[in-house]
């Protein structure tokens, strides 16, 4: 296992409030994780407050969405300059929701890497099938194609410099976990295609798993030769869950 790491995705939860006493309780609460890196990403309007309670602690902060573009007539956006200016290390790109509900294809995704990394933080590159693609025996053809879109877009290097989260859309905030097995299938999966490019890359990048990771099943995921750690949702929102699944990121890695 690589350096587990552990992000909270907040996706469109919290108040000004709520947001602050989440952030305290991670930073107070990190204070016992050892080798865990832990991030995490609440909505763009809270960034602020994260770069003030988090700026130089042991939580690094991470933002759900980037712009394409650098500036200018688009608006509701946020570019990555912003992003970066406010502190952020990490920003998700391609979760399944955005590519859902936001029209976000491979081609979008490649170019909000590309923003990300050259303003000097690090994408978390999600990919994942749907059940119905999983029924379909579809599994393996639709990790490598967005993969593969990747590396075509921007090359094999760009994933010396990113961070994979595999979260299967059918087990993203359905309760439903993929088993440690089925996961470990895809991370050796998604290893191996990039292995097919540069061996080098592909035994360093972290390959996160996301989807409905809680404390109760986080230890055994972890344990998996692949799984680097966990992009979490439903329980990044309770301080207490988050920070179990930290222990066990560090559990795991010793
Ligand atoms: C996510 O939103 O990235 C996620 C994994 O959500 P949950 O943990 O709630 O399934």
């Amino acid at each position: 296992m690589r350096q587990p790491l552990i992000a909270g995705n907040w996706k469109l939860n919290g108040t000004k409030v709520s947001a602050k006493a989440l952030m305290t309780a991670v930073l107070e609460g990190a204070k016992e994780i050892g080798k865990a890196e832990i991030a995490v990403c609440p909505p763009f309007a809270f960034l602020d407050l994260g770069e003030r309670l988090l700026s130089g602690g042991r939580v690094r902060l991470g933002a759900q969405n980037v712009c394409t573009e650098a500036g200018g007539a688009y608006t509701g956006e946020v570019s990555a300059a912003m992003l970066a200016e406010f502190g952020c290390r990490y920003v998700i790109c391609g979760h399944s929701e955005r590519r859902e509900y936001y029209g976000e294809t491979d081609a979008i995704v490649a170019r909000k890497l590309a923003v990300v990394v050259s303003n000097r933080m690090t994408p978390i590159l999600c990919v994942g099938e749907t059940l119905e693609q999983r029924e379909q025996g579809r599994m393996q053809e639709v990790i490598a194609s967005q993969i593969d879109a990747i590396i075509e877009h921007n090359g094999i290097a760009s994933f010396g410099q990113l961070e994979i989260a595999y979260e299967p859309v059918w087990a993203i905030g359905t309760g439903k976990t993929a088993s440690p097995e089925q996961a470990q299938e895809v991370h050796d999966f998604i290893r191996h295609r990039i292995a097919g490019h540069d061996a080098t890359i592909a035994a360093k990048v972290r390959i996160l798993y996301g989807g409905s990771m809680k404390p109760g099943n986080a230890g055994e995921l972890m344990s998996q030769a692949d799984i680097d750690g966990g992009l979490i949702g439903g329980a990044a929102l309770v301080a207490e869950d988050f920070l179990a699944i930290c222990r066990a990121g560090d559990a795991a890695a010793s």
